[in-house]
């Protein structure tokens, strides 16, 4: 048994008074100060082995898998998913390439913008590819952002939030993505070089140039200008990935008189021919957002442009019971779990879908009125003694559930 004077620690040598805490173990004893070492080395080693299986992670997705992902979750759309799933590929490849540092062609940041109606799938394509990615993604609203010293929101804002979703792993969040709704509601009000400022369009508009192209942005980590005392903190804009979502309500008719102007020529005739005139927004271009009051320099930035469909029956039918996370994939997992097995008859499926479709409620309103027919269900059954196993939901059933309703409560967005 050794003195507890000559004790020391077995790593850097130091004696027991020159420690805090000395732990034994079963031949030697690690200090305070080592086991801090340790620590640290055991951290980096761990980040650097979490960002390899990052980036090799995403260089294993190809763009034929990352649609396939989207499939799951996202009906239709095939168009958008393509784009995306190509423009996602090159981004990301683009980063990892950068980190190889293979030769001097870099590749351009390529950020996107969706067009199409509300409710169509914007979002829940962006945030999709953030979840298939497991990158920090936030949701900024463009109606928000003001000039800067203007009541409002700072473009920095949008960042703050993706630095909180990464939990302010700056390294992390330099490499999210962004998704900023409603993009068509900051077009420049008037042609009309203004009289008045346009701070929260065209205002706007300027202030993302930098952060779309890729520069050093200071973020105030709290957001907001109510702490004017915190410190800031600097990102680094190159590697995220925006992508920009909005209806441009009125868009197609700019399209249809972009098209019929081209046809007018001495090739008319042969081009119109082509024109699918129930789907304008397929034919959408640079041209036609510039002509909606997007700056051609932002539109510089946003070199990637696709669209959404709009919605129609058997799209809204699909939405209800295919995608991986489907509503009615919900509402059985959740009497499921009442230990009942929840029994939608198909024309019940069917008058979900006209209602959604007559109310002009999109898919979001499927939600409202599934919670229509299902709130009493869902309120009774906890406490309900039951004689069956199963809970049918009829026709009969859902309709009288759904006139109870007041149909504008239904409207959402
Ligand atoms: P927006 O185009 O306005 O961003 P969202 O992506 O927010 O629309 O869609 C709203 C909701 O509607 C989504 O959360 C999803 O449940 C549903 N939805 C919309 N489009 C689709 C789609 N193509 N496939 C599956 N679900 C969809």
């Amino acid at each position: 048994m050794k003195n507890q004077k000559d004790i020391k620690c077995s790593f850097c040598g130091r004696d027991k008074s020159e420690t805090y805490v000395l732990i034994a173990g079963i031949t030697g004893h690690i200090c305070d100060q080592c086991i801090q070492q340790a620590q640290n080395i055991l951290n980096d080693e761990m980040n650097s082995k979490l960002k390899n299986t990052i980036n090799s992670h995403l260089t294993l997705l190809k763009p034929v898998e990352i649609k396939k992902f989207l499939d799951q979750y996202v009906i239709g759309q095939d168009d958008a998913k393509k784009v995306l799933s190509v423009a996602v590929y090159n981004h990301y490849k683009r980063i990892s390439s950068k980190i190889k540092k293979q030769d001097d062609i870099e590749i351009e940041k390529s950020n996107i913008i969706l067009v199409g109606e509300t409710g169509t799938g914007k979002t829940l394509l962006a945030r999709t590819i953030a979840k298939m990615l497991n990158v920090p993604f936030c949701i900024a609203d463009a109606t928000v952002l003001t000039e800067a010293g203007y009541v409002g929101e700072d473009v920095e804002s949008i960042l703050t939030r993706l630095l909180q979703s990464a939990d302010y792993d700056i390294a992390s969040a330099e490499r999210g993505i962004v998704y900023i709704d409603e993009i068509d509601k900051i077009a420049r009000k008037s042609d009309n070089p203004s009289i008045t400022r346009d701070v929260s369009g065209e205002g706007v508009q300027q202030a993302l140039l930098k952060l779309l192209e890729g520069s050093i942005v200071n973020v105030p980590p709290q957001g907001g200008r109510k702490h004017p005392e915190q410190k800031m903190i600097a990102m680094d804009t190159h590697n995220i990935l925006f992508i920009c979502g909005g209806a441009f309500d009125g868009v197609e008719k700019k399209i249809a008189k972009r098209l019929q102007s081209h046809a007018i020529g001495y090739k008319a005739g042969r081009d119109s021919d082509h024109i699918d005139k129930a789907n304008y927004l397929q034919y959408i271009s640079p041209v036609d957002l510039k002509a909606f009051g997007i700056i051609p320099e932002l539109i510089g930035r946003l070199p990637i442009i696709t669209h959404l469909e709009p919605l129609d029956k058997p799209a809204l039918r699909s939405i209800l019971t295919e995608p991986k996370n489907a509503l009615i994939k919900q509402y059985e997992k959740l009497f499921q779990l009442e230990s009942l097995t929840l029994v939608i008859e198909k024309n019940v499926l069917d008058f979900i879908v006209d209602k959604a479709f007559e109310f002009k409620l999109g898919a979001r309103g499927l939600r409202s009125i599934c919670e229509a027919i299902f709130l009493d269900a869902m309120f009774e059954v906890p406490t309900a003694k039951h004689t069956s196993k199963e809970f049918v939901v009829t026709l009969a059933y859902a309709k009288e559930k759904f006139a109870k309703t007041n149909v504008n409560k239904l409207k959402v967005a």
